[in-house]
């Protein structure tokens, strides 16, 4: 085995570590989490606390409680914990002494190198910093990489051809974006943009501070003046925050949380997704800012960057998603989860500088979009309404499991029920979808149009999906569940396939001259032109359902090779290609036969 050099993502609100195992990265557990939140904190009687146990505490004691370090960084400044006070690299190293050691929990093995990553903006002074942080914890760095160099790398550990990259990396508490070069192998950050104030503990702030308006409203008491109240209601605008990432409304519930003549008083209240994302707007449009003047600094146009990778955290958010696929005009990247592909990228260039040889990071994801079927009204009331729209609720791309919802409404006065008709497929029609499976929720209460409701899928690794839909105003709910829901899209799709070839058949001299296959077999003048093709693409058809058979049995080598060839057959038969088609399918048919 080469030399083991670990990647560590030092975050300002969160690390990670990672190690490429069998020319794959994984990221490694700590305390049963990938993610190690990044604060340090001292308990009353003194024993440190690093990661999940200091972000408990920082609720109730933040005063014995660091987080964010990172901005830090090469500053000749001292933080107390205590009675102490430290350098900050000392504290960035207790929390890469907490990754290490976790590593070689799971790993049995020492770890002694590692490559740390930075943001592309961090100075000398900072870079130096960190590498000292990594040695007092036990390491030799033996690089430093930038952020977004490494999470190009995850999407591109090949490294073979030529590649421009816009990394656009929301974390915690800063901001970055990044147009990256990949150029065999040579990764070059061209420009770097970014704003080392801005991050989600903003978006938690906005949301916490409409949430205390309401609460001094109503109470009286401003939330925010007590440290204890205000780090729970931080922290629950931060769980609210994230639940809004993947649901139309969130729940902060908080007993006890103040107190006002001696009456305890209680936290509850609901906030729209809607609501939110008018909130944190024009945090997000800086960000835009930011990446027109990277891409300018670049002399780049929008249309010339090859990929858009989303990196941290804060980039689940939807609305970001949206916003960067209008402003760039192609969809974004964040397969590989956001919050660990710079680990995962720091790793690889650590089996790089080992010599090992690296694959392409497998993931989870949905092949295709999921969503329902839904009334289109237009803007201009007119009544040009539009029946068939495919309103998407997870995406394409999206890492497994998944678990969404969004809110729809109903059109007319005192609408008794709803039918959700529920379809895979890319296409703004449903009709050029495929249907997946369908319900009706009846018994809605007696309200004019505009009854929300709230249809949530839940898609699990093996494909199962659940789909429920709620009446938000009274809690009625129905839901049904679709095994195999993506498998069952690739039969369908085979057998539309099929269909067309049959058709085709059917079009064609041989299947006009009322022939059954044994006649076609048995005459030998029909073996020509659409004949000939005729009978290459019933044999090809029947090789590629095999091969979709056999698939999902095969080590994932063989894997490889059979999507390759299975794309050949198929690209031959669209082509019509009849002679690359029985080369293919021989191919196909070959493989075939050792896999089984
Ligand atoms: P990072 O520094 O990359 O670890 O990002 C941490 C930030 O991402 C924190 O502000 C988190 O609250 C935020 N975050 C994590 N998950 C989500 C989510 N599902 N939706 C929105 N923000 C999230």
């Amino acid at each position: 085995m080469s030399e083991l050099i670990v990647g560590i993502d030092l975050g300002t609100t969160n690390s990670e570590i990672a190690v490429v195992e069998n020319g794959r990265p994984r990221v490694l557990l700590v305390d049963g989490d990938p993610i190690l939140p990044s604060m340090v904190g001292l308990t009353e009687d003194g024993r440190l606390l690093v990661g999940k146990t200091a972000r408990n505490q920082w609720a109730l004691a933040p005063e014995r409680t660091i987080k964010s370090v990172k901005r830090k960084m090469g500053r000749d400044e001292r933080v107390s914990l205590g009675e102490q006070h430290y350098r900050p690299q000392e504290i960035s190293a207790m929390i890469l002494r907490k990754l290490k050691d976790a590593a070689e929990q799971e790993l049995h093995l020492p770890v002694r190198k590692a490559v740390i990553t930075v943001p592309a903006y961090f100075n000398d002074t900072q870079r130096q910093a960190t590498r000292e942080a990594g040695e007092l914890a036990g390491l030799e760095v033996v690089r430093i990489i930038n952020e977004p160099t490494a999470a190009a790398l995850t999407y591109d550990p090949s490294q073979t051809g030529t590649e421009l990259f816009l990394v656009y990396d929301l974390g915690g508490g800063t901001f970055d974006v990044s147009v990256v070069r990949a150029e065999a192998g040579i990764f070059e950050v061209l420009a770097s943009h970014g704003d080392t104030e801005l991050g989600g503990d903003d978006f938690d702030e906005l949301l916490a501070k409409h949430v205390a308006e309401e609460f001094l409203d109503s109470f009286g008491v401003d939330l925010r003046n007590a440290p204890s109240s205000n780090a729970r209601l931080l922290r629950a605008a931060e769980a609210a925050k994230r639940q809004l990432s993947d649901h139309p409304f969130a729940r902060i519930e908080e007993e006890f949380i103040a107190e006002k003549d001696g009456v305890p008083l209680h936290l509850s209240t609901e906030i729209a997704r809607e609501d939110y994302e008018e909130w944190i707007r024009p945090l997000v449009d800086r960000t835009l800012t930011c990446l027109q003047q990277s891409l300018d600094d670049a002399k780049l146009s929008a249309g010339q960057i090859q990929q858009v990778v989303l990196v941290g955290g804060s980039t689940r958010t939807p609305l970001i998603g949206a916003l960067l696929e209008e402003r760039l005009g192609q969809p974004v990247h964040r397969e590989i989860h956001p919050d660990l592909c710079v680990a995962m990228g720091a790793a690889i260039q650590g089996a790089i500088i080992a010599g090992e040889s690296i694959g392409s990071v497998l993931v989870d994801i949905t092949p295709h979009t999921l969503g329902i079927k839904c009334l289109d009204i237009p803007s201009d009331y007119s009544f040009a309404y539009n029946e068939f729209k495919f309103a998407p609720i997870i995406k394409r791309n999206t890492p497994l499991p998944a678990n969404r919802s969004e809110v729809f409404c109903t059109v007319s006065d005192h609408q008794p029920c709803v039918d959700i008709e529920v379809y895979q497929g890319e296409n703004t029609d449903v009709r050029r979808n495929h249907r997946v499976g369908k319900f009706v929720i009846e018994g809605l209460a007696r309200v004019p149009a505009g009854n929300q409701i709230v249809v949530q899928l839940d898609l699990t690794l093996d494909g199962t999906l659940k789909v429920s839909a709620r009446e938000k105003a009274t809690g009625l709910s129905k839901q049904i569940t679709v095994e195999n829901a993506i498998a069952q899209f690739a039969v369908e799709e085979r057998t539309a396939a099929q269909a067309r070839l049959n058709r085709m058949w059917n079009d064609s001299e041989a299947g006009q001259a009322e022939s059954s296959w044994q006649r076609e077999e048995e005459t030998p003048a029909l073996a020509t032109g659409p004949a000939e093709g005729a009978r290459e693409t019933v044999q090809a058809v029947a090789l590629l359902e095999k091969a979709a058979r056999l698939r999902d049995k095969a080590p994932e080598d063989d894997r490889a090779d059979l999507d390759r060839i299975m794309t050949r057959v198929q690209t031959a038969l669209v082509d019509q290609a009849w002679e690359e088609l029985r080369s293919a399918s021989n191919e196909l048919s070959d493989i075939l036969f050792y896999m089984e």
